[in-house]
């Protein structure tokens, strides 16, 4: 295919992941991700929730719990896809080795992508084999209120700015390599939080969906 301008031939329409605790699944989650689709032209996106998460305590729902609770969040969305493999693991999951195994799966050219927060991004060298991500996948940053949007580590400034684009085409052009910070809209929300608000009795209407509140009430979670 001939290409009319600097950017290479577009391949395929890059598939993304994104992973998490959901404990449980917020707008803060669904909110900045459903506008990075939208910017980028995500062919899909597949929600892993995670079962014993390496580097956090262990979530307060049950594993089966947060999966209803994505499953609920996800339904309006024909684009985004769950998938358990994570879940299923009796041992810990570790990112990269999830995403070898979909880069196995879908083979070398597809272009793949996992999507975190900026957070995330910030504390990404205490990720196993983080070095390696970039070999399997581009990273999508969602923006998040709260977080610095430059490393205090002088190296991992230089890591981010030698992989950083600002092209969109780069990330379906590209099986893997890049890293796309998105200017997403901001939620100041978490977890964290809801659980906290939740123990307090206090009203959580407007950080998450009504189907997962609704459940949350129903299973007397996070009391
Ligand atoms: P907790 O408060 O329990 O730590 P959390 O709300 O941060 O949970 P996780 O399930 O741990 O949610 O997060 C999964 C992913 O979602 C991470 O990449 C995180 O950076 C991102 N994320 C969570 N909340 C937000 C938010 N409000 N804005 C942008 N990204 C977010």
């Amino acid at each position: 295919m001939a290409s009319t301008n600097n950017n290479p031939p577009l391949i395929h329409q890059a598939i993304a992941l994104y992973g998490g605790t959901f404990d449980p699944i917020h707008y803060g989650h669904l909110r900045p991700v459903e506008a990075l689709s939208g910017l980028i032209g995500l062919k899909e996106v597949i929600w892993l929730p995670n079962n014993i998460p390496p580097h956090r305590p262990q979530p307060e729902a049950s594993s089966q719990q947060r999966l209803a609770m994505v499953r609920l969040a996800l339904q309006p969305f024909s684009a985004f896809k769950v998938d358990t493999r994570e879940l299923e693991k009796p041992t810990p999951s570790y990112t990269i080795e999830t995403l070898k195994a979909f880069r196995q799966e879908i083979g070398e050219k597809q272009p793949l992508a996992f999507i975190i927060g900026q957070d995330s991004l910030l504390s990404i060298d205490t990720w196993h084999k983080w070095e390696e991500l970039l070999d399997v996948c581009h990273l999508l940053v969602c923006a998040r209120p709260g977080y610095q949007t430059t490393f205090t580590s002088p190296q991992m400034q230089t890591w981010l700015e030698q992989h950083q684009t600002k092209q969109q085409a780069d990330i379906h052009c590209l099986p893997a390599g890049k890293i796309f910070l998105a200017d997403t809209p901001l939620y100041n929300i978490s977890a964290t939080d809801i659980r906290a608000r939740h123990k307090a009795g206090l009203d959580c209407h407007d950080l998450l969906p009504e189907s997962v509140e609704n459940y949350i009430k129903q299973h007397q979670l996070y009391r």
